[in-house]
């Protein structure tokens, strides 16, 4: 329609033809745990646009600086997501019903008191899970949950295993293989051979796998600790990585939870994974 009686171009010429062939290119990354210097790492990831979760226990477990209330409140106000990460950071797998319960249901309203908004995302203490913490996630309301697999860029996962394409960490070719096995995709035994040369550079496979999902579509999932980059002196390879995916025309970038709209409606069946 033109209501201006003019012969001009549409705004968006082609919408309709992107609609049909276009596989979403995604950056999301995520950040575990709730140490004080992810504040640092939110900056750098505002600096180049690019989304993120940060999932947050409740207790104190560890003996270092960690985020305040007044902290989750600016990461959340300036578009971060914020994820539960259990009460105590205690694995989760083979826990009896009270105790999984009391890990993985107070931590959602205490958080969403504090941030003012809906928590949806859940990741799992050292990544460990099973069917019965997946039901209980899911009647406290959670959307879904991250786990620790990584090498994975195919948008095709259940909402409550959402996998990860690279950590930043030294990972060596054995992680991999433990983490490959543990997960049983696939997909992970492919992109672990196509990239077996590089495994033991994270910053080199994190540069290859987003340019196969710029290539192919797909999500670049990057998860890390900011207290493990702190302490492993990698902010400026962080930088790097984060500068190569960043303000990349055609590539969308969103926190975990926005991911969930682009996976297939269909097969969606709760894991048993151990991950
Ligand atoms: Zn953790």
């Amino acid at each position: 329609m033109d209501l201006t009686g003019t012969e001009e171009a549409p705004a968006y010429p082609s919408l309709g033809r992107f609609a049909k062939l276009e596989t979403p290119r995604i950056v999301t990354t995520s950040w575990d745990d709730g140490d004080r210097a992810d504040l640092r790492l939110a900056e750098m990831l505002r600096a180049r646009g690019i989304d993120g979760t940060f999932y947050i226990p409740i207790a104190p477990y560890a003996p270092r600086p960690l985020v305040g209330p007044a902290d989750l409140k600016i990461l959340s106000s300036g578009g971060f997501e914020i994820g539960a990460h259990s009460v105590t950071h205690k694995p989760l797998w083979g826990l009896s019903a009270e105790e999984l319960a009391s890990e993985v249901s107070p931590c959602k309203p205490m958080l969403e008191d504090i941030i003012g908004k809906e928590v949806r995302m859940f990741c799992y203490a050292r990544g460990r899970y099973d069917s019965n913490v997946i039901r209980t996630l899911k009647e406290a309301g959670y959307r879904g949950a991250r786990t620790v697999r990584m090498l994975a860029t195919r948008l095709e996962f259940d909402p409550f295993e959402m996998p990860t394409s690279v950590q930043i960490a030294p990972n060596r070719k054995y992680n991999y293989i433990k983490n490959v096995a543990r997960a049983r995709k696939p997909e992970g035994v492919q992109v672990f051979l196509r990239h077996i040369t590089r495994l033991d550079n994270w910053l080199e496979l994190g540069k290859r796998l987003f340019d196969s999902v710029l290539e192919t579509g797909g999500m670049w999932h990057l998860y890390g600790h900011s207290h493990e980059i702190e302490k492993l002196g990698l902010w400026r390879d962080l930088g790097e990585v984060l500068d190569y995916v960043g303000n990349r025309k055609g590539v969308r970038y969103m926190p975990n939870c926005e991911l969930l709209q682009f996976l297939p409606q269909q097969g969606r069946q709760a894991g048993n994974g151990k991950l």
